[in-house]
């Protein structure tokens, strides 16, 4: 097997990282969480104009089409930069895609652009105070009226909600059909009449998700993506990205930053022959060597035109235990006296929801079971 890149391959390496070393200035540090969402916006939007934003998706829709191969790269040398996860993650990698499969072309014309300069931000309506693992037991509604529907119920958790003009929604359009049937796949304006977004602030002192009170909000016919009370199916592609590409493909990139730069700081501080650091750098490491080559496979699921499956529910496991691990080991590195360690205890923090966000931990293993393994219930 060759796996060394081919001299255009080379070319395209060379021109990435000409651009971001033009581009990339120092990221600032945040005084708010507003602040650090406005600047990764105004970055998003340098990063889009010249195309470096979704660079698999068709160039007809703003990407490059570009192969796994140049995505790999591009990750890559956007992870050697230092550069910030993008800011619009659930317009990229869940609303995006499922609108790629799913969506109409007007749809797809109308949303697609705007995801990809952040002008647009984008929330996911799917978890509800009595619906979270269980998500086919959500009691929001949508009525249907003249022209549309109006739409009525409670979400929670819901990422960026404060900033997005756009919400995939999943709402009940027929009451009498079985639990996984009569749902429908809505988009939904977060500037019409009836929405209450209210912050809810996590243990990192942040605000990132919400609640969203939704009380008779009109969506109009031309909202609905796929067919009516159709919606699981369609909810099942967005799921498959969250788990498949959207936590590991950003996170491949962002912790590659963060074992080099744990590794920098344990190496500075003469830890790395302690041997609980060393067997926890090594550990990250083979599990980011795994992330990466997981995520290669998915490129090339996707190249292909094959959607990601159940297999997105190990590849999200594997970025969950990575994640945490790598939180864990930082805190035997990072000296409190270090000006990193600010951030690590943040990323510590965050890295408990690790096994939560996007379907908890024993949810994922339940359908690698089911779905995968094919194991009695
Ligand atoms: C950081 C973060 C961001 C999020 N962002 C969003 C967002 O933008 N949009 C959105 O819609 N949602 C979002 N969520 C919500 C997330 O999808 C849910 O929290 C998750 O699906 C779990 O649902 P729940 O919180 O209702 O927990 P529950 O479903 O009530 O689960 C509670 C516990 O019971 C366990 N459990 C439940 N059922 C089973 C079972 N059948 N077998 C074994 N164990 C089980 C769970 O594993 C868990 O440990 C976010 C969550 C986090 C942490």
């Amino acid at each position: 097997m060759d796996l060394s890149f081919t001299a255009d391959e080379q070319a395209f390496a060379a021109e990435v990282r000409e651009w971001l070393a033009a581009n990339l200035a120092d990221v600032p540090t945040f005084s708010s969480f507003d602040e650090e969402v406005a600047w990764g916006r105004a970055w998003q939007a340098r990063l889009a104009a010249d195309r470096w934003v979704g660079i698999h998706w068709p160039s007809e829709f703003g990407g490059r089409g570009a192969s796994p191969v140049q995505v790999a790269i591009f990750n890559a040398e956007y992870a050697r930069a230092r550069a910030p996860q993008l800011i619009n993650r659930v317009g990229l990698n869940l609303a995006g895609p499922t609108l790629l499969a799913h969506g109409t072309d007007e749809q797809k014309a109308r949303w697609l652009a705007k995801i990809l300069t952040a002008e647009e931000i984008w929330c996911q309506l799917f978890s509800e105070p009595g619906a979270g693992s269980d998500l086919a037991s959500l009691t929001t509604r949508a009525v249907a009226v003249d022209d549309g529907w109006l739409l009525s119920g409670q979400k929670v958790w819901t990422s960026y909600a404060q900033y997005a003009r756009w919400g995939i929604c999943l709402a009940r359009t027929d009451a009498d059909a079985p639990k996984h049937s009569g749902i429908s796949y809505l988009v939904v304006d977060m500037s019409a009449d009836g929405i209450d977004v209210r912050p809810l602030t996590q243990i990192t002192g942040e605000a990132e998700f919400n609640e969203v009170f939704l009380d008779d909000v009109f969506v109009p016919a031309d909202h609905l993506v796929g067919d009516l009370n159709q919606g699981w199916a369609v909810a099942n592609t967005t799921l498959a990205h969250e788990r498949g590409t959207n936590f590991p493909f950003k996170e491949q990139v962002v912790h590659e930053v963060y074992l080099a730069e744990l590794w920098g700081e344990a190496a500075r501080a003469g830890k790395l022959d302690e041997p609980k650091v060393a067997d926890q750098l090594a550990q990250a490491y083979v599990e980011l060597a795994v992330l990466r080559l997981h995520n290669w496979r998915t490129l090339s699921r996707l190249a292909k035109g094959v959607e990601p499956g159940p297999e997105s529910s190990w590849v999200k496991l594997a970025w969950t235990d990575l994640t945490q691990h790598l939180s864990e080991a930082a805190l035997d590195v990072v000296d409190p006296a270090s000006p990193l360690w600010g951030k690590w205890q943040r990323q510590w923090l965050w890295s408990k929801a690790a096994s939560i966000a996007g379907g908890t931990s024993e949810i994922q293993r339940t359908i690698i079971g089911d779905r995968i393994l094919g194991l009695p219930r």
